[in-house]
């Protein structure tokens, strides 16, 4: 596979932003070589400066559920760049939205859209605090919710794949209030409830946690984690800003029957352009700048293009349900497809998959939380990743991050891909 372009381009690229990405995992460090540069996308597929094919599992992390340039989104998105692109006022879409939103999620009463997960999650927290007048929040250990300073501990992702969990520039001072917990452990949180529990805001929780490889919690934790954070009157927050219209239409808080006190977004929603949200009861909500006393703004927050990508990706979802069905469908065949190479090649590997997001941990045994997850063999998962990669199968490059399926794959791309990784698997059994 030639890669000459994208290196030079990376040489450029690192002489003017630190590392030549704005986003590090990116930059491929974890699998030890250099990223190739992007050009295009179309359905299923991407394209790279020199003319490499890829199936991509990355979908830009999760956003792009319906593939590449899904023809609705770019004529709509044609339509309304030729209206303006900006305008710091109000227009008839930003409810449209909302409306939508509100109308397909029982737990959101009111949502208010910023530009990204971070926000999201930010702003939850802050009108959490505001709410509850208290300060502590507790987070889960490998859980992932943006790179605000406060949540900025044992946090998944990037951080997790470059070794930082917490990252030196966040003042202690910033995270005394932040209390880590474990993932899927609820003899945990209870022991923190009983010691904090009259001073926690919030509880903040990705449902399906996409960002330390993929990891569900348990129906009896997040049980648990309802049950607990209403006895001592703390709010629980749903990050579903990987999880949220992929894993159902109404998001993983319908799969696991709970109704959180406010929920983030980002990703799907957005359809590809930059958006985030956050939303909960209208009682909640009403704390927030103008009606309450919760500030929070954004120039481009609700702006007309990004409004435009998600309501029309979203939209396609609700008329189109099937979807949900067929990508979940397609994600079964290739976790099944994979356990029978591993299985037959004699590779030690585990798997965790909800519906569209899925994983393959180089362990031993099952992966439930944080620890196992950081017992997968990265050094293995390099060698998976490369030998994918050149033969045209993009996925993320780093162990501790989902594989998505999107819903431009055909039953052949899957197939190919199962094919590809049967050879990958032989290369990670002769190390
Ligand atoms: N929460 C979760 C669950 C995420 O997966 C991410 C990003 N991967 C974020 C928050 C942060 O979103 P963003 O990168 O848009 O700031």
């Amino acid at each position: 596979m030639n890669l000459e372009k994208s290196k030079t381009l990376f040489r450029g690229a690192k002489e003017v932003i630190p590392g030549g990405v704005n986003s590090p995992v990116r930059a491929f460090s974890s699998v030890k070589m250099d990223p190739p540069f992007i050009k295009r996308g179309e359905g299923a597929y991407i394209y790279d400066e020199d003319g490499n094919k890829y199936i991509d599992y990355v979908g830009s992390w999760g956003p792009l559920i319906l593939g590449h340039c899904h023809p609705e989104v770019v004529k709509n998105l044609k339509e309304v760049v030729e209206m303006g692109t900006s305008f710091g006022a109000p227009t008839a879409i930003e409810t449209k939205m909302a409306q939508l939103i509100v109308e397909a999620i029982p737990s959101i009463e009111m949502v208010r859209m910023v530009n990204s997960g971070t926000e999201a999650t930010m702003t939850a927290l802050r009108l959490a605090r505001g709410y509850t007048n208290r300060s502590k929040i507790v987070k889960f250990n490998g859980n992932y919710h943006g790179h605000s300073d406060s949540l900025l501990i044992k946090a998944g992702s990037g951080a997790l794949t470059h070794g930082v969990p917490n990252s030196p520039g966040v003042p202690e001072d910033v995270v005394k209030n932040t209390i880590t917990a474990k993932y899927n452990d609820l003899e945990n949180i209870e022991k923190i409830f009983k010691v904090y529990g009259e001073d926690i805001a919030a509880v903040i929780v990705e449902p399906v946690a996409g960002n330390m490889g993929v990891v569900p919690m348990t129906q009896e934790f997040a049980d648990g984690l309802r049950r607990i954070t209403e006895e001592y009157g703390s709010l629980l927050i749903f990050d579903e800003v990987m999880t949220g219209f992929r894993l159902a239409f109404e998001g993983a808080q319908s799969l696991y029957n709970i109704t959180p006190d406010l929920t983030c977004y980002s990703k799907v929603i957005g359809g590809g352009l930059p958006v985030g949200a956050f939303g909960g009861k209208k009682e909640i909500m009403s704390q927030m700048s103008p009606i309450g006393p919760v500030y929070q703004a954004g120039t481009l927050s609700g702006n007309p293009l990004a409004m435009t990508a998600g309501y029309t990706t979203l939209k396609i979802l609700k008329e189109n349900p099937q979807i949900y069905e067929e990508i979940n469908k397609k994600g079964q065949r290739l976790e099944e497809g994979l356990k029978e190479h591993a299985k037959a090649l004699g590779v030690k590997a585990s798997f965790n998959r909800v519906g569209s997001m899925l994983c393959m941990f180089f362990t031993e045994g099952a992966v439930e939380d944080f620890e196992a997850a950081l017992t997968s063999d990265t050094e293995k998962y390099a060698v998976y990743f490369k030998s994918m990669l050149q033969q045209g199968i993009y996925l993320a490059p780093s162990q501790f991050e989902a594989t998505f399926i999107s819903a431009a794959m055909t039953d052949e791309d899957i197939e190919k891909t199962l094919e590809a990784a049967y050879h990958a698997l032989e290369e990670v059994k002769r190390l």
